[in-house]
């Protein structure tokens, strides 16, 4: 799927239940929706880290997703749960990636992001992340620079982290629902949709949606008109793309096959389908006539799977 209209950063663990009272249970729930980012992030990390080779644009990246308590209903419930006085800390890192591996960790709580004094930022409503966007944009701007960004954690001395080139794609998981999508310059997946899928399945929902990203399909549809045979195509070209992105990144480009296994016959709508996606059984078995293709390409070019060259977008 792709998203028709422009997402707000501000989804991003809305929506916080008000039942969630006592301090133990937001305590847990935090680690628990850390931990499911630390898989998006894990998984996002490694496709656009291992395509990079093959992708148009390419930028520093570190695998780090941040936090901002003062986006839930209750900043000072979310602090005091994390043990924490400021607002800003990290949410997750991609494992093995440059952030991890510098030491940041989950919820380490910071100071500053890329120059940026936390405390001096702007204050926010609860369900509004423009700032948590905005740190994310400096950091992107200083990897962009000078290729490492400068974080002071609260207890520590300030870490540089060097960043790795990357495909331009950040990924962020939703506070609920059971849906991905792609607005061109980010993923988006839903918590449940997360919760519900292995990790190498979970790689390939998410390479389904940065393959759109990396196929330009938003522009191409806001520049043609989005009829259901246009936005079919872009969906089977996505399909086909995906295999391609999960064997670079060391997974097994098989794994696209059963996500459309696992997933198809669960959200499948069969006969309410609309007619701008094939139907799931359909998409699994050129998925895995596609994974010839990839298998070919990998033994002419030493195992890369350069779908830069060998990838046929159209059909
Ligand atoms: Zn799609």
């Amino acid at each position: 799927m792709m998203l028709r209209a422009a997402l707000a950063a501000a989804a991003l663990a809305a929506g916080w239940p008000a039942a969630a009272s006592a301090a133990g249970d937001l305590k847990s729930e935090l680690k628990a929706l850390a931990a499911l980012d630390a898989r998006v992030q894990s998984a996002g990390w490694r496709l656009v880290r291992s395509n990079a080779p093959f992708c148009g644009t390419v930028a520093p990246g570190i695998g780090l997703q941040l936090f901002d308590a003062a986006g839930f209903d209750d900043p000072p419930q979310v602090r005091e749960a994390l043990g924490v006085e400021g607002d800003i800390a990290v949410q997750a890192v991609a494992a093995e990636g440059p952030a991890a591996r510098a030491g940041l960790t989950a919820h380490a709580a910071l100071r500053s992001v890329a120059g940026q004094d936390v405390a001096a930022l702007p204050h926010v409503e609860p369900g509004d992340y423009a700032r948590l966007a905005g740190l994310h944009d400096r950091v992107d701007a200083a990897l962009a620079e000078a290729g490492s960004v400068t974080f002071a954690v609260a207890d520590g001395a300030p870490l540089s982290v060097s960043g790795e080139p990357a495909c331009v794609t950040r990924f962020e998981m939703l506070s609920k629902g059971a849906r991905a999508a792609a607005d061109g310059k980010r993923v988006v997946i839903g918590r449940k949709l997360v919760e519900g899928l292995p990790d190498e399945l979970l790689a390939a929902a998410l390479a389904h949606e940065l393959a759109h990203n990396l196929l330009g399909h938003r522009a191409r549809l806001d520049a043609s008109g989005r009829s259901w045979g246009k936005v079919k195509q872009t969906e089977r070209e996505a399909d086909r793309l995906m295999p391609w992105l999960l064997a670079n990144a060391g997974y097994d480009p098989r794994a696209a096959v059963r996500f459309f296994e696992a997933w198809g016959p669960k959200h499948d709508l069969g006969i309410l389908s609309t007619p701008d996606h094939d139907r799931w059984k359909t998409r699994a078995r050129k998925v895995a006539a596609e994974i010839e293709l990839v298998r070919a390409a990998q033994s002419r070019r030493g195992g890369a799977a350069d779908w830069k060259r060998d990838f046929r977008p159209q059909g």
